[in-house]
């Protein structure tokens, strides 16, 4: 134990090396992620497209800038090819996307709602990656099932992203290990929904927001306990866990 450390309870103690093991303490902090790392390497359509979702409504959707910067990382490092997105919206996460992916990569970005795909179409033809997105309007669960009835698509995506409605995401999952390769990715976003996955039951909460805590609870459970995955549950954004398909 730490000099510093005797004297104090095993509890403080505790909970001092828990908060050792993140970093995150201040908006101050996450600033200065954005201004010295983010920012400056950040593409002009990325941000042109991440200030238009910013005045939207339900701007706080989309994937906030580091998450994007490494969804893009991660992608190069895992030489993804073929990926799919389940909840576009104004095509933030997919443009982090289809610029990770080499010219002949191919992305299929499913949402139910186009309106909000269109506000962000024109920045992502602009970027001359339209080529690689294959954008399908409807509800997501009737489309996988499709996709999982063709032979060809079976077993064939190197990465698929997940960030739509949370009452369908184990059902999204059981499609998406079909579909996805063994040694491929599957991302869950909001994972940690605002910190509420480890709120007391009975937090004081939007019933909304309590329902989605409540499917969240269960995804994580339910990831953790799949043995045809492994994970790992990351702080950034709102929570992000990865899943290798290793069976
Ligand atoms: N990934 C996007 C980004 O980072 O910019 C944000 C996606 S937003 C959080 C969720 C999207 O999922 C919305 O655009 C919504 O229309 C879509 N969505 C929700 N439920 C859906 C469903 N059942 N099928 C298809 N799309 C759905
Ligand atoms: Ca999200």
């Amino acid at each position: 134990m730490a000099e510093s450390d005797q004297g104090k309870s095993p509890n403080a103690n505790a909970q001092k090396k828990l908060a050792q093991k993140h970093l995150l303490q201040s908006d101050g902090l996450y600033q200065y992620i954005l201004e010295t790392s983010v920012y400056p390497g950040e593409s002009e359509c990325l941000k042109e497209l991440r200030e238009l979702t910013a005045n939207h409504p339900r701007g706080l959707m989309a994937v906030p800038a580091d998450e994007g910067q490494f969804l893009m990382l991660l992608l190069k490092l895992i030489n993804a090819k073929k990926t799919i997105e389940i909840g576009v919206f104004t095509g933030y996460s997919l443009l982090c996307t289809a610029l990770a992916l080499p010219p002949d990569g191919k992305i299929i970005g499913i949402d139910m709602n186009r309106e909000s795909y269109d506000l962000g179409r024109p920045i992502i033809e602009n970027a001359e990656v339209a080529h690689k997105i294959d954008f399908r309007e409807g509800l997501a669960l009737p489309i996988l099932d499709e996709l999982v009835q063709t032979e060809e698509m079976l077993d064939s995506f190197d990465f698929a992203f997940v960030d739509a409605d949370k009452v369908n995401a184990l059902n999204y999952h059981e499609r998406l290990l079909s579909l996805v390769k063994i040694g491929g990715l599957v991302c869950y976003d909001n994972t940690l929904w605002s910190g509420s996955v480890a709120e007391p039951p009975d937090a004081t909460m939007s019933e909304l927001g309590r329902s989605i805590r409540h499917y969240t609870i269960e995804l994580n459970k339910a990831l953790a306990a799949d043995k045809r995955i492994e994970i790992s549950l990351l702080p950034i954004g709102d929570g992000l866990t990865l899943c290798r398909r290793i069976s």
